[in-house]
C-alpha cells in the first residue's frame, strides 16, 4: 500500500485533461516521459499572456512590450534560480532539448580537429547522438561509446578507460528516457574535467524528477525541455558556462542576436541574446517559469518520494505477470518501466491498452541503440508522474493481463 505523502486527489484537480474519457474509459495517462500534462495554473498563464500582455520583446518602448519583456526576463531568472545557475545570461532560452544540443554541437565545429574524441553513452536519446555524428562528419572527430550493462547501468570502468587527453567532449543523459536509469553524472563530469574535456548533460528526463544543482555539478552544458515539467512544448533551456558560451559562435543569424549590422561586418550581441535569434517563444518562456513555480510549490523531494513508491508498487505488480520482462533495472532509477511480454509485440500491447483508455508509449523511444543492445524491436513504456495513483497502476496491471490473454 502506498503511503501518500502528497495530496494526489487535490493535485489531480489541477489537471483538466485527467478528467477526459478515452475510448469510453477514464484516461490513465502513463506517457509522462514523452510529455507531461499541464495544470490549470500554467494554462491560466498562457491565456493571461494573450489576453493582457501580447507584444514583441526587447524592442519596443511601449508599455506592453516592456511588460512582456519583464515577464520573459523574470522567467529566465526563475529558471536560473531553479537550477542554481550563477548568472542569468548563462540561461539560453531555446525551443527545447534538441535545439539546445544542436547549438552546442554546431558551436564546436571550429573548436575540433581530426582525431579528437567525443564520448557518448550507450543509452542516449537520438537527439544526443545525431547532432554529434554530424559534428564528427564536419570535423573528422571520432565518436566513441561508453557501454552499458544488462541492468541498464553505464559501465563506469570502461568510461574511465575511454577517457584520454584526446577526449574533447563527453555527453550523456542525466536520466535515460527509455530505461529510467539515473546516471552518475557527478563522477562523469569530474573524470572528464581531469582530462580537460567539456561535458554536456541532457537533463530532459531528469528535470521532472530531480532538481539539479548545476553549480555544484560543475557541468559545462545542461539541457531541458519545458514540456516534460508541466510546461508547454516549443520552449526549453540551454545552460552553458559563461566561458564556454563566449567561446562558441552563434548558431543562427537574425534579429535580436546582433550588436551592430553593416554589409561589411556584423558584431554579435552579448549573452544570452547571441544565441536567441529572432522573436522567441515569449508566451512559452513565461509559461515555462510558471510551470517550475507549480512543481516547486509541490516540492521535488515530495515528488521523488511519491514517484518512487509508485515505481516500486508498479514494478512488483507487473512482475507477477508470467512472461513479463522489465528492461532497465538499475538501482537508481526514476518512475519509468519499459517492459515486454514474451511473444507479444509492444505495438499490439500498446494498441489494446489504448482501447482501454491507457496511454503508454511503444517502440524504441528515440533510443534505438538501447533496443539493439537488448535485441528487441522496442518496449512498452509506462512512465509515472506525481499525479498518477496506485489505482491507475492497478488498472494498468489488469489491462496488461487482459491483453496478454487476448494476444497469446
Ligand atoms: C524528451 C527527451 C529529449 C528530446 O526532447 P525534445 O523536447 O524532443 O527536444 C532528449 N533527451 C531525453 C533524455 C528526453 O527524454
Amino acid at each position: 500500500m502506498i503511503k501518500v505523502g502528497l495530496d494526489v486527489a487535490k493535485i489531480r484537480e489541477d489537471f483538466p485533461i485527467l478528467k477526459r474519457k478515452v475510448n469510453g474509459h477514464n484516461l490513465v495517462y502513463l506517457d509522462n516521459a514523452a510529455t507531461s500534462q499541464t495544470p490549470r495554473q500554467v494554462i491560466d498563464v498562457i491565456v493571461d499572456y494573450y489576453q493582457r500582455l501580447n507584444a514583441n520583446i526587447h524592442r519596443g518602448v511601449h508599455t506592453l512590450s516592456q511588460e512582456a519583456t519583464d515577464a520573459y526576463e523574470q522567467a529566465r531568472i526563475k529558471i536560473q534560480k531553479h537550477f542554481n545557475i550563477a548568472k542569468n545570461h548563462e540561461v539560453i532560452l531555446t525551443s527545447g532539448t534538441t535545439h539546445s544540443i544542436n547549438i552546442v554541437a554546431n558551436g564546436f565545429t571550429s573548436l575540433l580537429q581530426k582525431g579528437d574524441e567525443l564520448l557518448v553513452s550507450a543509452m542516449e536519446h537520438h537527439s544526443n547522438i545525431v547532432p554529434w555524428q554530424m559534428l564528427c562528419e564536419r570535423t573528422g572527430a571520432v565518436l566513441k561509446v561508453i557501454p552499458m550493462n544488462n541492468e541498464g547501468d553505464l559501465v563506469m570502468g570502461e568510461y574511465h578507460k575511454l577517457l584520454s587527453h584526446n577526449t574533447k567532449l563527453v555527453f550523456c543523459n542525466h536520466v535515460s528516457n527509455a530505461l529510467g536509469t539515473i546516471n552518475p553524472i557527478k563522477e562523469i563530469i569530474e573524470a572528464a574535467h581531469q582530462k580537460g574535456a567539456a561535458v554536456l548533460i541532457d537533463g530532459a528526463q531528469a528535470a521532472p524528477h530531480i532538481k539539479a544543482d548545476l553549480q555544484s555539478l560543475d557541468v559545462d552544458f545542461y539541457t531541458i525541455s519545458a514540456h516534460k515539467v508541466c510546461g508547454p512544448t516549443g520552449i526549453g533551456m540551454l545552460y552553458g558556462k559563461e566561458s564556454w558560451l563566449n567561446k562558441l559562435p552563434p548558431y543562427q543569424g537574425g534579429g535580436e542576436m546582433i550588436a551592430e549590422v553593416t554589409f561589411e561586418k556584423t558584431t554579435y550581441a552579448d549573452l544570452p541574446h547571441k544565441f536567441e535569434a529572432g522573436t522567441p517563444n515569449i508566451c512559452g518562456g513565461i509559461t515555462f517559469g510558471a510551470a517550475l513555480d507549480y512543481m516547486n510549490a509541490i516540492g521535488f523531494e515530495e515528488i521523488a518520494a511519491y514517484e518512487h513508491e509508485l515505481l516500486h508498487y508498479a514494478t512488483s505488480e507487473l512482475l507477477k505477470i508470467e512472461g513479463l520482462k522489465i528492461y532497465g533495472t538499475a538501482k537508481n532509477k526514476t518512475s519509468v518501466i519499459s517492459f515486454n511480454i514474451e511473444g507479444i509485440h509492444p505495438y499490439d500491447m500498446g494498441t489494446i491498452l489504448d482501447k482501454l483508455g491507457i496511454a503508454v508509449r511503444t517502440g524504441h523511444h528515440c533510443a534505438q541503440p538501447i533496443m539493439d543492445f537488448y535485441k528487441i524491436p522496442g518496449t512498452v513504456r509506462a512512465s509515472f508522474c506525481f499525479y498518477n495513483t496506485q489505482e491507475e497502476v492497478d488498472v494498468l496491471v489488469t489491462a496488461v493481463k487482459r491483453a496478454k490473454n487476448m494476444l497469446l
